[in-house]
């Protein structure tokens, strides 16, 4: 299948690190994910193509103005701060999100950044907008007639709301998949088997009837993102109805994995949609460091094959999985497993 990756350009956002458990720790987030996904991809029979530029229409289709005036700008005034720091981290957040917004891009940073995992360096921006580069790509081969297509984005966006990052996610790459999707087809179902549940997008759409959300995960009673992610949320208004999450048990292996899939999937296919976005994280992963679920390499392309029997226009859009030995592997299972499924 055709994979869109920019390896120079994704590479150069490099986050130091992030807090955990109140303590500084290393990044996980690190350009290294490429390269052994790139070894993943190249263990099959797929055409890796850098993406094209598609300029800020695609992005700005589910982000807000504020929000990108914000990330394209702030370390520029940042670093004009006596001592600043090489990374910007928030040091103040708003009591709630209605609050004025302020000039400053101290303040900005609290209003617009929800945690302590995505410090913004002075390549963030641009490396962000090639990730997203690529899943608009990944998005036009696919609207243009290819039956799927593989966005290799990083940084990773199912966390990141129309307005706020978070969760290493700067741009939601699959919402703005699905967006640009939404121009030939009247109903596009996100299914997001990532680790962590995808707040960023079901907040994006949690008030809208035309992309159903479906997000399967760790519990977040004590898991992150904690504030979103419980059955109990299934949208609003419009939208009520048209957001399903799945939470599982800490350890779940590959057959509860699949039990949970296969009845989030009988909801999307009532959807009837006809295109979907599978936000792909490989962090479900028995070894991913995160150590929140207990998929296998085999349950990789087990999922996979699920997914491609919907028999949709798909784009596959990469989220999170971090370093371990068998993260390329993963891929390679999921990306084999899918065309497997189609045949
Ligand atoms: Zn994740």
């Amino acid at each position: 299948m055709k994979v869109f990756s920019d390896q120079d350009r994704q590479s150069q956002h490099d986050p130091s690190g992030f807090l955990v458990n109140g303590v500084m720790q290393p990044n996980p987030e690190t350009p290294e994910r490429l390269e052994r996904l790139l070894d993943g991809v190249a263990s099959g029979n797929h055409q890796v193509q850098s993406p094209a530029d598609h300029g800020m229409g695609p992005i700005a289709a589910v982000h807000t103005p504020a929000y990108l005036k914000f990330l394209s700008t702030v370390y520029e005034r940042w670093s004009r701060i006596p001592d600043a720091t090489p990374e910007i981290f928030p040091n103040i957040h708003p009591d709630s999100r209605t609050a004025s917004y302020p000039l400053s891009a101290v303040g900005q940073a609290g209003f617009h950044i929800t945690d302590m995992s995505c410090p913004i360096g002075e390549h963030t921006w641009e490396a962000t907008r090639w990730s997203a580069n690529c899943a608009v790509s990944a998005a036009k081969a696919v609207a243009e007639g290819e039956s799927m297509a593989y966005a290799m984005c990083r940084p990773p966006g199912h966390h990141c709301f129309s307005d706020l990052a978070g969760g290493f996610c700067y741009l939601n790459n699959s919402a703005i998949t699905a967006q640009y999707l939404r121009k030939n087809h009247d109903r596009v179902a996100i299914i997001d088997v990532d680790l962590h549940h995808g707040n960023g997008t079901q907040g994006m759409f949690y008030r809208r009837d035309d992309v159903f959300t479906l997000s399967i995960h760790a519990d977040p009673s004590r898991f992150y993102p904690f504030f979103w992610g419980h059955a109990h949320e299934v949208g609003e208004g419009a939208g009520h109805g048209y957001n399903l999450n799945i939470p599982l048990p800490r350890g779940t292996k590959d057959e509860g994995f699949m039990k949970g899939l296969g009845d989030g999937l009988h909801h999307v296919r009532a959807f009837a949609p006809s295109a979907i976005v599978i936000a792909l994280g490989l962090d479900a992963f028995e070894g991913d460091p995160f150590g929140g679920l207990a998929v296998s390499t085999a349950g990789f392309a087990e999922m996979a094959q699920m997914l491609a029997k919907l028999g949709l226009p798909t784009v596959i859009v990469q989220e999170g999985g971090y370093l371990c030995d068998e993260l390329g592997d993963n891929l390679h299972a999921f990306l084999s497993g899918f065309e497997d499924g189609l045949a």
